[in-house]
């Protein structure tokens, strides 16, 4: 059975200090969480001298495929293992759309994140336009191949499926068309490795979660746990999402 996954994914929102403290008032609010793994995902700055224990952790929102060097404004897994970070986020849109991201450097992130012991969350998902032209699968399908490119093994890999449209917008996906998504993903995984690897794997759905629509979204067979962003700034939004998936 795959472990569900509640990762909050702060952007740039949050100072150390307040991040520090938000993270100390979720601990403070939820207690006996068995199902359920919490991931914190603040600002770069924010993750240092963090003690936080199982089942919450903390990860890093981008990372460069560098060990170190002439890297202006980048940061290596070396600096984030020194923070106790055990997720990194893979090719969130933002970094697509904003940053120019391809998925070639995609897929040198997640090599080098892998094999730095950490686990990537590779963000796969359709904008608008593509999804309007019927072009979701063939975009979702090349991020997996790309993304996931001379990678051995899923073992410590978990998909985040964002549909770009429903990102920050208020928009959800439906469920079927989480479900149809989903289903694509497993079967894209399963033709690249190995049967187990591939059941196994999360794949958690991102896009406007919160706190009022958490109970129908996790009720989808094939959503393993949500990345969230504008709701996980939030105590009361973020804890209620939390106990939600952990109830189920
Ligand atoms: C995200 O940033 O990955 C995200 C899903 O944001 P939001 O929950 O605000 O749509």
């Amino acid at each position: 059975m795959i472990k569900s996954i509640v990762a909050g994914n702060w952007k740039m929102n949050k100072t150390p200090k307040n991040g520090k403290q938000f993270i100390s008032e979720v601990m403070a609010n939820v207690d006996e969480i068995i199902n359920v793994d919490i991931i914190f995902f603040p600002p770069f700055t924010g993750l240092y001298n963090l003690d936080v224990s199982s089942p919450f952790y903390l990860g890093a929102q981008n990372c460069y495929f560098k060990d170190s060097g002439a890297y202006t404004g980048e940061i290596s897994l070396s600096m984030l293992l020194e923070c106790n970070v055990d997720y990194v986020i893979i090719g969130h849109s933002e970094r697509r759309q904003i940053f120019n991201e391809k998925n070639d450097s995609i897929n040198k992130k997640v090599i080098k994140v892998i094999e730095s012991g950490i686990k990537p969350i590779l963000c796969v998902g359709e904008t608008i336009d593509e999804m309007n032209a019927g072009k979701a699968n063939d975009i979702i399908k090349e991020q997996l191949i790309s993304g996931l490119n001379n990678i051995k093994s899923l073992s410590n890999i978990i998909i985040a499926y964002e549909p770009v449209w429903a990102i920050g917008t208020g928009l959800t996906a439906s469920i079927e068309q989480i479900n149809k998504a989903n289903i694509f993903i497993r079967k894209i995984l399963s033709q690249l490795f190995d049967d187990k690897e591939s059941e196994n794997t999360p794949i958690l759905y991102g896009g406007s979660v919160s706190s009022t629509n958490a109970n129908e979204l996790i009720s989808i067979d094939s959503v393993n746990g949500f990345l969230i962003g504008g709701a996980s700034l939030d105590v009361v939004k973020f804890t209620e999402v939390i106990k939600i998936v952990n109830g189920q």
